[in-house]
């Protein structure tokens, strides 16, 4: 029983090899393709009496020519006729540009459907299409909806147009369900044949949101299933290690740490425990704002798994990130007899040598460095556990290597850009979340002004005036997109005008990416023992560095960062008991970047700020990166859509738990979908 949708486009009457050609640049491959090609917007030709029409819109009217038309020329082939068209007894100017020649048949009396956009103050409609009610000729868009489809320069969407129509009539009628009926009634879901029909020609607006509502929860659903089907497949093919941890052990260790652990690191620290012991791989995500205090979250795992007799990795994003927690976990741990290496770029190769040597043999216990950790050939004795910070960098192709590593390490993520629920589900629906939703207690919120350039002597004054409290200072130089050169070169200028500034008083010191990892981890450590007073430098201390006697962040041109890049920087002040400020210095000149810098000032809530950013700036532009993981949808759209999600997720959740949907017949549509990706065209059957 071979599929007929699944025939190339060739099928359909009108198109030949070389629009084939056309439209396979489109990704339009087959006739299910061409009927899958939504549209992204209609037209409107419907026709409206001129009481509803607003100013500026493109409306459609029916009317009587009235009068002579009045043909002007100008410029070397430009032309403007103009005609009266009485509508509704208004007496309305219809404008066409270059359209001469259409003077003989504005004869007056005739009957004419106008499309344009309309100018309710002069009373003018500048046609952009025109239809003679007279003729017999009818034209496909007289007063309907049509459809608009995103084409190539070589085909025109009135062919495009023609051809989905065409196939929906030959082929409507083998458009299959797929979505369980159970669903469908529950949500009211129209079948998907008349969803796929209705979302290209709209028989009426509401017939056009029952198909788009349809499609959407069924592009949400495919997409929850395929997540849930691999979490549950992954889960149930027990190849993780059960690590055997010494319980009573590891809680002796939390009660030896310098404070007590919230009540938000107590409960992710069990869940993140229960998925070591069990059989499974862990796969989750834990998400904290900045500040909530993840590394030491991340410190309690890594001892248990050495406690259970395992080696464990961290990964961070930087060398300076990765120097930082060498230190803080060198601390924590060595005292408890673990051996803990940094595989760093900076090492020698007969460092390098030793510690994977070390790691071989199972004499380093606990190994940290950037992601180059998992792609070079490095072997472990038992890597029971591995974990990445600041996850957001780690593209989805990551993931993959370190899963497909040999071993089946526990496998935590941490990331400290606060995601909201519905990016986070989309994104990492394949994961568990972990949340700490709770600082430290003591916390002050960090002060946040937004001030314009002019308005510099303040600061500086501000500035001096904490320093001379004790306090320390960091200042992000200018970020020029896309010239590393320049970026360094900003930094230099201020450097050198901050030193100027306050020379003979305080030190500032300059970081940024170029820097030596050597002479990084100097100027990094002369901050962190209060050497140096101020630190001037590029975006590379955005994540993660902690050093709690800093109570100023300075931000120049602040309106060059995403949101949550500059909720991360302020992340770096508000580490200690004093009140800190973080001052983003930015003259936006648009309303959004006004608005952004509004949202930074309002709140100091990571997940907040995440949440007003997605509705300002959309998904596309949240993450900033394709290897974000968020797939592109058709049809929904994750920010507005985001309670259909949520219920997509849950229904897929459910459905993937049932014995039945392996095998029962309803669910076979389903399950040929999910085979249609190859981590599944093996394990299911049938
Ligand atoms: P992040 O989640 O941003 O990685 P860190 O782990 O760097 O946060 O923690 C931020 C600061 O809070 C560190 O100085 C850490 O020692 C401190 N901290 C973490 N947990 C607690 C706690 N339960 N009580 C007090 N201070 C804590
Ligand atoms: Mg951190």
């Amino acid at each position: 029983m071979s599929d007929p949708l699944q025939q190339p486009v060739t099928a359909i009457k009108g198109i030949g090899a070389e629009r084939a050609l056309d439209l396979a640049s489109l990704d339009i491959h087959t006739i299910q393709d061409l009927l899958e090609h939504f549209p992204y917007r209609y037209e409107d030709y419907r026709v409206r009496s001129l009481s509803e029409a607003e100013d500026g819109e493109k409306i459609t009217i029916v009317g009587t020519v009235y009068g002579e038309p009045v043909v002007r020329f100008y410029g070397k082939s430009k032309s403007r006729l103009t005609v009266k068209v009485v509508v509704d007894r208004v007496v309305v100017t219809a404008i066409w540009f270059n359209r001469h020649f259409l003077k003989q048949q504005l004869r007056a009396g005739r009957e004419i459907m106008l499309s344009g956009k309309f100018e309710q103050a002069r009373l003018q409609i500048t046609v952009s299409e025109h239809h003679f009610l007279d003729t017999n000729k009818k034209t496909p868009q007289q007063g309907s909806i049509q459809p608009v489809y995103s084409t190539t320069a070589n085909l025109q969407v009135k062919q495009i147009r023609r051809w989905i129509e065409e196939a929906l009539k030959e082929y409507g009628g083998a458009i299959e369900e797929i979505l369980p009926e159970n669903l469908m009634r529950k949500y009211k879901l129209v079948p998907r044949a008349d969803a796929i029909r209705n979302i290209h020609f709209p028989e009426s607006v509401a017939a056009g949101k029952q198909g788009r509502r349809r499609l959407a929860f069924e592009e949400l659903f495919l997409f929850q299933l395929k997540l849930q089907a691999y979490h549950a497949m992954n889960r149930r093919a027990s190849d993780g290690v059960a690590q055997q941890i010494p319980i009573e052990q590891v809680r002796e260790f939390i009660r030896g740490l310098p404070f007590p652990l919230t009540g938000a690191q107590k409960r992710v620290v069990k869940e993140i425990l229960e998925d070591m012991q069990a059989e499974y791989s862990m796969n989750r995500l834990l998400q904290g704002d900045v500040g909530s205090g993840k590394t030491i979250v991340a410190a309690i795992a890594l001892y248990a798994t050495v406690a259970a007799g395992f080696q464990g990795a961290l990964m961070v994003p930087t060398e300076i990130l990765a120097e930082q927690h060498y230190a803080t976990l060198k601390e924590l741990l060595v005292p408890h007899r673990i051996e803990i290496a940094l595989l760093s770029g900076s090492a020698t190769v007969r460092q390098r040598r030793d510690i994977l040597a070390g790691l071989q043999s199972g004499l380093i216990h606990i190994v940290i460095g950037t992601h180059a950790l998992i792609q070079e050939d490095v072997y472990f004795r038992n890597l029971g556990l591995v974990i990445t910070d600041e996850q957001h960098r780690f593209g989805v192709e990551q993931r993959r290597v370190l899963r497909e590593k040999g071993l089946h390490p526990d496998v935590l993520f941490m990331t400290a850009t606060p995601i909201p629920r519905t990016l986070a589900i989309t994104a990492f629906g394949d994961m568990d979340v972990s949340t700490i939703d709770e600082l430290p207690a003591g916390r002050k919120p960090v002060e946040t002004y937004w001030v314009k350039h002019d308005m510099l002597d303040r600061i500086l004054a501000f500035m001096q005036k904490e320093l001379d409290t004790g306090r320390q200072a960091y200042v992000i130089s200018p970020l020029i997109e896309e010239s590393e050169k320049l970026d360094l070169q900003n930094a230099m200028d201020v450097h050198a005008q901050l030193s100027h500034y306050f020379a003979g008083k305080y030190n500032v010191g300059l970081m940024h990416g170029r820097l030596p990892a050597k002479e990084k981890d100097d100027v990094m450590q002369r901050f962190s023992r209060g050497e140096v007073h101020v630190l001037v430098s590029t975006t590379v201390v955005e994540v993660g560095v902690n050093v709690p006697n800093a109570s100023l962040m300075v931000i120049y041109d602040a309106e060059r960062f995403g949101l949550a890049q500059l909720h991360q920087l302020r992340g770096r002040v508000g580490r200690g008991a004093e009140q800190s400020y973080c001052i983003l210095i930015a003259d936006p000149k648009s309303e959004v970047g006004k608005e952004r810098m509004r949202i930074m000032t309002e709140t100091n809530d990571g997940f907040e700020v995440a949440r007003r950013d997605l509705e300002l700036r959309g998904p596309g532009d949240f993450f900033g990166t394709k290897q974000s993981g968020l797939p592109e949808f058709k049809v929904a759209d994750v920010v507005q859509d985001y309670r259909m999600l949520e219920v997509a997720r849950q229904e897929a959740a459910e459905i993937v738990g049932l014995p039945v949907f392996w095998v029962g017949p309803e669910y076979a549509p389903l399950r040929r979908y999910l085979k249609r990706d190859d981590y599944f065209l093996e394990k299911i059957k049938d």
